[in-house]
C-alpha cells in the first residue's frame, strides 16, 4: 500500500476523521490545511487574522498561502516516507503546484469520498464548528462543486487513477472501504 495519499471529498464527507484513522494505521503524518489554518487562527498569527473571515464565510484562502504552507510541511523530515493530504489541493492551481512540488507521479493513491448533499448539510450542522452555519455550509459546498470536484477529472485526464469510495455509513465501514481500495 502506497504511503503518499491524497483524499478528496466535499466538506462534511468525513475526510478528516478517516484521514486521522488512516494516518494512525499507516504511521504517516496527516497534512490538513484546514487544521493548519485553524491553528493559525487560534494562535492569532498574521495569517490567522487574515484567514479567519474567509474561513468563516466558507470561501477559500488564497492559493499562494496554502501552497506555501503545504510545501513547507511536506519538506519536513516526517513527511519523507509518506503523508496523507486532506483538504489540499482544493483548486486547479493548487493541484498544479503540488504536481510541480513533488512530481506528478509521486502520489501513490488518490481517494475520492462521495456523500450526497443533503447528508453533508445535516452532518455539518451537527458538527457545530464556528464556520458551520447553514449559509457557510452551503457556500462551502458550492465552492467545492465549482473549484475542487473538477480536480477528479484533472487527475483522471492526466492518467492517474482516482479511487471512488462511498462515504455514507458508519465510520468503521467507510474506513474499511478506503483500506480495501488502497490495498487492491
Ligand atoms: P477544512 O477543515 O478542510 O474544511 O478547511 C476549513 C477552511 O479552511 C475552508 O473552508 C477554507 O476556508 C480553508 N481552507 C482549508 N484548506 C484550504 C485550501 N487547500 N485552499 C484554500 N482554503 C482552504
Amino acid at each position: 500500500m502506497g504511503r503518499r495519499i491524497l483524499i478528496l471529498g466535499p466538506p462534511g464527507a468525513g475526510k478528516g476523521t478517516q484521514a486521522e484513522l488512516l494516518c494512525t494505521a499507516l504511521g504517516i503524518p496527516h497534512v490538513s490545511t484546514g487544521v493548519m489554518l485553524r491553528d493559525h487562527v487560534a494562535r492569532g498569527t498574521d495569517l490567522g487574522l487574515r484567514a479567519r473571515a474567509i474561513m468563516d464565510a466558507g470561501d477559500l484562502v488564497s492559493d499562494d498561502i496554502v501552497v506555501a504552507m503545504v510545501e513547507e510541511r511536506l519538506a519536513a523530515a516526517d513527511a519523507v516516507c509518506g503523508f496523507l493530504l486532506d483538504g489540499f489541493p482544493r483548486t486547479r492551481p493548487q493541484a498544479e503546484a503540488l504536481d510541480a512540488a513533488i512530481g506528478a507521479d509521486t502520489l501513490d493513491a488518490i481517494v475520492a469520498v462521495s456523500v450526497p448533499d443533503e447528508e453533508l448539510i445535516a452532518r455539518a450542522l451537527a458538527r457545530g464548528r464556528s464556520d458551520d452555519t447553514r449559509e457557510t455550509i452551503e457556500n462551502r459546498l458550492a465552492v467545492y462543486r465549482r473549484d475542487t470536484e473538477p480536480l477528479i477529472a484533472y487527475y483522471r485526464d492526466s492518467g492517474r487513477t482516482v479511487l471512488d469510495v462511498d462515504g455514507v455509513g458508519a465510520i468503521d465501514d467507510v474506513l474499511a472501504r478506503i483500506v480495501r481500495v488502497l490495498a487492491a
